[in-house]
């Protein structure tokens, strides 16, 4: 079972959707291993984000990520990684497959309503980034 690190961000949490997300995360056969509604500090959006620090639109980002409470989760199931990327859709929502947690429900390219890790490195580098070991229940 591979493990991947999801956010559901402030523009669904802001809209009362995240059961809705929840319930397309489940559809997809992903199990949801551990999830907590926390509000991110800036100094964490910012860290969490370092990869982009030098784009264009990593101010916004990280005012954005600050804005609302988030749900941070762990999802599990086979190859979780690239599945979940599947079902959330492409970044840009205007371009996202029909049925995708993004064309669904994102309102734009920033706000698109989830974050999924791009690669299995990645996913463990983030899950442990929200969550310790105990608080994840497989
Ligand atoms: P993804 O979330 O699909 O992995 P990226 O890692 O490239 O996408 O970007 C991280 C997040 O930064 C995106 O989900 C989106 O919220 C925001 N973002 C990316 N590209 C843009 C852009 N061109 N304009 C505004 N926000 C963007
Ligand atoms: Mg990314």
């Amino acid at each position: 079972m591979e493990k991947t690190l999801s956010i559901i961000k402030p523009d669904a949490t802001t809209r009362n959707i995240t059961g809705k997300v929840n319930a397309m995360i489940e559809d997809a056969g992903l199990r949801i291993v551990a999830q907590k509604l926390i509000c991110l500090t800036t100094a964490q959006a910012e860290k969490f984000y370092q990869e982009h620090k030098d784009k264009a639109f990593f101010t916004n980002l990280v005012d954005f990520m600050t804005s609302a409470p988030v749900i941070v989760q762990v999802l599990a199931g086979e190859n979780a990684v690239s599945l979940y990327r599947k079902i959330m859709g492409a970044t840009n929502p205007a371009v996202a497959e029909e049925g995708t947690i993004r064309k669904t429900f994102a309102l734009s390219i920033d706000k698109n309503t989830v974050h999924g890790s791009d690669s299995p490195e990645s996913a463990k580098r983030e899950i442990g980034f929200f969550f310790s070991e105990t608080e994840i229940c497989e």
